[in-house]
């Protein structure tokens, strides 16, 4: 087995095997690009590593030997030679980018001697100690393990001596004082001198990068995005070219189109003398990519032509990192950027309008799951502000919420349910689980391509970087702004849109859709095949709906409507009536409101379908509180009032008859509407007189009713002549008559395995996907969620979420089952699924797949709903 590729024996789709990084360090390679040469070391060799106990077999070493041999033949340089050395860097990369994740060793190849021949072969003695510098700290922590801060705290400390700001200011007299420095240190944490045989750093190097792929960091990164543990990181070892040779040296990282915006303009950074590591740590703030325009014109104008072919040749939007040495520019990197979702909207539409890609294409290029921040509000333009300073937008949206200073504490805010900003001076790749666990990122430090951006980003998550106004004071937990100081707790907003960052809680305003994103969700219609409902309670949500596309209303719960300070009472009443005289008369109270709601969203929906579910009351939800009943009743008792007493003594008794053990099994659903059939008489009633009224005005409605948990067909038998006969009463008074389907919502596995029985009574079938998840588990899911279920998440016992995405295997065979059985007589009954599954895009393709009608969302969820649907039919 072949262990190392040079650069030009791999290519870009060799990610699995050169990982990410080298097989796109070959690609350039190949297509004619400055990149300095070197080779890979496969993922396999570190699968190897693993297996052999954490060492590099002989075998693979000597291949090793053997391309850094052409290496140094290509160069002109030896490796280790004391006049004429060849410096490399050691690079990690697996086959999906975890940006920030591993380690990089830049320099390595220096020592005592082949320090000197860089001295006299560059005449730059400051050059040479700051490499020497940079590699002993980076060799020492990453390799040696030596905790980094000992050596950032000596780099300060004589940049406090030498007074001087940056470190490019030092002058070779103190960079020869820090190696020194730093070879004590090394020596005193582990009792041997700096190692000074290339070849022995070389190896030490190689182990150290596949050692990192289980560092907790990585681990953890891997975790949250569902990257497997076994595919290791490969090693790429190439020339060192050098951005801290001076003035007309530096290195940058910039992005095709801008990552925020998607704007179709080169956006990048820039950092004269510097090496690397600089720009992505946020140690410095960069500058803008117009510097090098400036400064070096012709090496900028070589770089946004090779930016631009890069672009067209991966056919998307490319985060290239490069380095300037005296002019000569070298392409270091190239991977498709990370972006925010409105960028990537954007990216996809222009970029189908440019034909570089097709339609179909850029909605594939969508993820359904991460334009939910794009549905997110954003700051009144109108509200004042009390803005309290201003650093870069990296990652839009508004985010409100509790300042804390460290990624622990952002953690235990956001557990006890606060929202939380997290503010640091930089973040760094430990912090991940707190940025995880924020509403929002704040640094002090680093420019739109540190790493919190890149990670807020990467998640959604609003982030102002780089305000340097502001000052962290870790030990007194403060942030000091121009005109205020905070304490840990404060609430401030951040606009990661427009980089403000303001004092206290701001108004908030519903979100605008851009013209690509309106463009997209016109094609997703074009190509999707299931239409589009929503699952809406209220007029206005219906309204929403309309104008997120929905096709027609999948769900209304009418027992949602009674969530409401007025009607709530009501509804108590009609639950705790002893007879059916009182519920007749509860229900005649709340029936003229309820009937109010129908006519507000069959006019909303004028021209589509309705479909209003028949109550399905839990009825514990509607009941008041037995200890806050008790409490009154004490206070009733204190206060001597009789008839108060009685009142609740009598509530008491009824809620005691009526307590049930688990009440999710409970009395409700199409049971009520069989033992208390004036209930959805009642309802019933409602229903069709709102939609004859409306008719009669001249408005197009289609209402439609569902039968919630049904178990057995007599169930859905009986609740159907119930609904009927009534629809006949209603229609022999108003002497006019509208179509009514009826239909079963499914969300029981008995109903799933009798669908056939069922569809006799049923005109189409809804399946509620939410409970008929809890009851093919058995898990109830409130309690379900806080306690095993997050264990079993963590441990494997379950792969996912199931409320999250769709059970296939079992709850999405009882769907399979009850489709076949339902069509089995009726081969054109029509079926949907409504639920939180109908945005999730494996979700979704797995409707699509068994012959799903259509899908019921939310009203904010509709968007993802559509594109999901669409990419279930490409
Ligand atoms: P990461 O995956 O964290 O981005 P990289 O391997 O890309 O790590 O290395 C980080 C940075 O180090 C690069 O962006 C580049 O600036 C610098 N670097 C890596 N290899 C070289 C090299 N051969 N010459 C000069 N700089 C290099
Ligand atoms: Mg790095
Ligand atoms: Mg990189």
């Amino acid at each position: 087995e072949k262990y190392v590729y040079l650069f030009h024996e791999g290519n870009a789709s060799m990610n699995e095997l050169l990982g990410r990084k080298g097989a796109n360090l070959a690609e350039m390679s190949a297509l004619g690009l400055p990149v300095p040469p070197g080779f890979t070391i496969t993922t396999s060799a570190c699968r190897r590593f693993y297996d052999e106990g954490k060492t590099i077999h002989p075998d693979i070493v000597r291949d090793i030997y053997h391309a850094l041999h052409t290496l140094e033949e290509t160069s002109g340089k030896r490796f280790g030679h004391p006049s004429n050395p060849l410096l490399v860097s050691v690079r990690s990369g697996s086959s999906t980018s975890m940006p920030g994740m591993m380690d990089t060793i830049l320099n390595l190849g220096l020592n005592d001697y082949t320090v000197a021949a860089l001295i006299k072969h560059k005449e730059n003695k400051h050059f040479a100690y700051d490499s020497y510098r940079r590699f002993i700290q980076m060799f020492s922590s990453i390799v040696l393990g030596i905790n980094d801060s000992l050596f950032e705290d000596e780099l300060e400390k004589v940049k406090r001596q030498a007074n001087v700001k940056q470190d490019s200011q030092l002058t070779p007299d103190h960079l020869l004082d820090l190696i020194l420095i730093y070879k004590e240190i090394v020596l005193k944490e582990t009792g041997h001198k700096f190692p000074q045989d290339p070849k022995q750093q070389l190896l030490a190097a190689i182990g150290a990068v596949f050692d990192s792929w289980y560092n907790p960091r990585a681990t953890f990164y891997r975790r949250i995005h569902k990257i497997p543990d076994h595919i290791g990181t490969a090693v790429t070892i190439q020339q060192m070219v050098f951005g801290n040779l001076g003035s007309n040296s530096g290195t940058g990282i910039a992005f095709t189109r801008h990552p925020s915006t998607g704007e179709n303009e080169l956006f990048g950074e820039f950092m004269f003398n510097a090496q690397g590591e600089d720009i992505v740590a946020g140690i410095r703030t960069p500058q803008p990519m117009t510097v090098l325009k400036e400064r070096l014109p012709e090496t900028f104008d070589q770089f946004d032509k090779i930016a631009c072919n890069l672009e067209k040749h991966y056919r998307d939007v490319q985060d290239i990192e490069f380095t300037v040495e005296e002019g000569d520019l070298y392409v270091l990197q190239t991977r498709s950027a990370k972006r925010t979702a409105e960028a990537n909207i954007k990216i996809a539409v222009d970029m189908a309008n440019e034909g570089v890609i097709g339609r179909e294409e850029a909605i594939m290029r969508v993820d359904p799951a991460a334009i939910a921040p794009l549905m997110q509000h954003t700051i009144d333009p109108t509200a004042e502000l009390n803005v309290i300073g201003k650093g870069l937008d990296a990652s839009s949206g508004a985010a409100t919420g509790i300042i804390v200073f460290d990624a622990e504490e952002a953690e235990r805010q956001h557990r006890t349910g606060h929202s939380v900003i997290l503010v640091r001076q930089e973040t760094t790749p430990e912090d991940i689980h707190g940025i995880l666990a924020s509403a929002g990122v704040l640094t002090t430090r680093g420019g739109v391509t540190s790493h919190a951006a890149v990670v807020a980003r990467d998640l959604g998550t609003p982030s102002v970087v780089g305000c340097e106004s502001f000052k962290v004071d870790m030990e007194q937990r403060e942030l000091h702004t121009d005109t205020v100081i905070l304490k840990e707790g404060d609430i401030i907003t951040i606009c990661g849109s427009t980089g403000r960052v303001i004092l206290g809680e701001v108004p908030l305003v519903p979100p605008k859709f851009s013209k690509e994103f309106c463009t997209l969700l016109e094609w997703a219609n074009e190509f999707k095949t299931m239409r589009v409902y929503s699952s809406v309670n209220t007029p206005q949500e219906a309204e929403l709906a309309r104008k997120m596309g929905a096709e027609g209303v999948g769900l209304c719960r009418t027992e949602l409507m009674f969530m409401d300070p007025e009607r709530l009472p009501r509804v108590t009443r009609m639950i705790l009536a002893r007879n059916q005289r009182e519920r007749k008369k509860a229900l005649n109270e709340l029936i003229p409101m309820q009937k109010y709601d129908f006519h507000g969203i069959f006019r909303a929906m004028a021209g589509k379908q309705v479909t209003i579910r028949l109550i399905d009351p839990p009825l514990h939800e509607f009941l008041p509180n037995p200890s806050a009943l008790a409490l009154e009743l004490e206070r009733a008792r204190v206060a001597g009032d009789t008839k108060l007493i009685e009142e609740k003594e009598a509530l008491q008794q009824r809620i005691e008859m009526l307590h049930e053990l688990n009440p999710s099994f409970g009395h409700r659903g199409c049971r009520i509407g069989i033992t208390y059939p004036e209930i959805y008489e009642i309802q019933t009633r409602a229903i069709a007189e709102a939609a004859l009224e409306l008719k009669a005005e001249g408005l197009e409605v289609y209402p439609r009713i569902i039968v919630p948990l049904v178990s057995d067909w007599r169930e859905m038998k009986k609740v159907r002549e119930t609904v009927e006969e009534t629809l006949q009463q209603v229609f022999s008074i108003y002497r006019d008559r509208i179509d009514v389907p009826i239909g079963v919502f499914i969300e029981l596995p008995r109903a799933c395995m009798t669908a056939d029985k069922i569809a006799q009574y049923a005109d189409f079938i809804t399946f509620g996907t939410n409970d008929l998840t809890q009851s093919a588990y058995g898990f109830s899911r409130d309690d379900a969620e806080g306690k095993y279920l997050a264990y079993y998440l963590d441990n494997n016992i379950l792969p996912e979420n199931p409320f999250v995405y769709l059970d296939t295997e079992g709850v999405g065979r009882l769907i399979e089952i009850a489709m076949e059985q339902g069509r089995k007589n009726k081969p054109n009954l029509k079926t949907g699924v409504c639920g939180e599954h109908t945005s999730e895009k494996d979700s979704v393709l797995f409707l699509q797949n068994v012959g799903m009608n259509f899908i019921s969302s939310v009203p904010q969820r509709i968007p993802s709903a559509r594109i999901a649907a669409a990419q279930a039919a490409i």
